[in-house]
């Protein structure tokens, strides 16, 4: 067992923080301020090689670890957080679903705007009336000959008022066993992208309208049977939403500590108060315990999909590490916390969504106590007979 990071990721990870701290830490305060995709960003980081890490090198990936995408993250969200939502989307989002299933005439379609930052993909999961039961949704979808017609509503999607294309969960017939997925391209007829909406973390989400949207079926990514192995890609996602939750917490903790060190109250620095040397030694136990169960199911997946309980016990500790993190760096800095002059109170805003969005907390919670008790907990009322 070796709790370090080898000497690969080690220098990756110096290099990732050159690059941040060259093109990115200047307009750190700003970025996190502007609600849309940060597509510069995104060029910029096509050109360096963090788009597609893990993505095979013959399908235009850099053929890397899922470990280094999230050292990616990390290093990224410590000079500017708001970027490193790009590190997500380029690499960890439904690009890596997408990457996961697809077959070779959609990679080549779809993948060389992805990875060059010309393009972002968004996923269309939850519907009004399918949240956390994402298995009851609705949205139909009908094969005609070589068509698939869509018709449905999906809401809160992540970039969407941005994406040029969308990952879209379908129905095709009744059960869990009818869910599959498809692509859509922004601008083909009978989708409309809504007026954006604002999230708590400035971030704007559009609602998907299908109305009788024909797409051709080479879009289909899986048919009827794909919902499982859309989950599996989808624990991808997690980790992604984990290493970001935690990269912000520790920002946070960053700034606060830096903060305590140098600001005087009663004549003597805050870091001399005990009251606050004990929230600091509780901070930084949360952020390390939360960091190993990371890199665990990160390391773990080995080229694979990362196993789903490691997956959702790293996602769990991780989201209540990063906002119970920054919120408390909020309260130690005081007025200046709670100001817009630094970024504490964004990575507190930001965190706090993580632990609803991507499977929030309580669901996690469920699926831990399946492994834990080694059976499923059905969570829908059992039929009457
Ligand atoms: C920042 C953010 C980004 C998002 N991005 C996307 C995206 O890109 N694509 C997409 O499709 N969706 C996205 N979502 C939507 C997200 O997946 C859903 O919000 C989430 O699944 C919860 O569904 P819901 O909001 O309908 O809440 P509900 O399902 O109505 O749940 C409400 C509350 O009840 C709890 N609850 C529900 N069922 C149970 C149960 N069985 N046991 C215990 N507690 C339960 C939930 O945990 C929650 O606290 C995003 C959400 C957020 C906040």
């Amino acid at each position: 067992m070796n709790f370090e990071l080898t000497e690969e990721q080690r220098m990756f990870a110096e290099s990732v923080r050159r690059f941040a701290e060259t093109h990115l830490a200047a307009d750190a305060l700003k970025r996190a301020h502007t609600s849309r995709f940060p597509v510069e960003v995104a060029r910029l980081m096509a050109e360096q090689g963090l788009l597609g890490i893990t993505i095979p090198v013959e399908d235009g990936g850099q053929g890397g670890t899922l470990m280094d995408a999230v050292i990616a993250i990390e290093q990224v969200a410590s000079v500017c957080p708001r970027s490193a939502d790009v590190v997500q989307a380029g690499n960890f989002g439904p690009i890596r679903t997408f990457a996961e299933y697809a077959t070779p005439e959609q990679k080549k379609h779809f993948l060389a705007d992805l990875l060059a930052g010309r393009g972002v993909i968004s996923l269309g999961m939850t519907e009004p009336e399918a949240g956390s039961a994402v298995t009851e949704l609705r949205m139909a979808a009908k094969v005609e000959d070589d068509d698939v017609v869509l018709n449905g509503t999906k809401i809160f999607s992540t970039h969407s008022p941005d994406a040029s294309v969308f990952l879209i969960y379908v129905r095709f017939g009744p059960g869990v066993d009818g869910i599959g997925s498809v692509l859509v391209e922004r601008g083909t007829p009978g989708f409309t992208v809504g007026q954006p909406s604002g999230f708590m973390s400035g971030e704007e989400w559009s609602q998907l309208y299908f109305e009788n949207c024909r797409i051709s079926a080479a879009n289909v990514l899986l048919g009827p049977g794909g919902f499982k192995r859309q989950i599996a890609g989808f624990n991808v996602e997690r980790i992604g939403n984990s290493a970001r939750s935690l990269a912000l917490g520790r920002y946070a903790y960053n700034l606060a500590r830096e903060h305590a060190t140098i600001r005087k109250q009663f004549g003597r620095p805050l870091c001399e108060f005990q009251g606050l040397q004990w929230k600091f030694a509780d901070m930084a136990l949360k952020l390390e315990a939360a960091q190993l169960l990371l890199y665990r199911a990160a390391t773990n997946a080995e080229g694979r999909l990362p196993s789903a309980y490691e997956t959702a016990v790293a996602k769990l500790a991780c989201n209540q590490a990063g906002f119970e993190v920054a919120n408390e760096a909020v309260q130690v800095m005081g007025g200046l916390g709670y100001s817009q002059e630094t970024l504490a109170e964004y990575c507190m805003r930001r965190t706090r969504g993580w632990m609803i969005a991507g499977g929030s907390i309580e669901i996690l919670k469920n699926r831990i106590a399946e492994g834990v008790f080694e059976r499923t907990f059905p969570q829908r009322q059992p039929k009457a007979n």
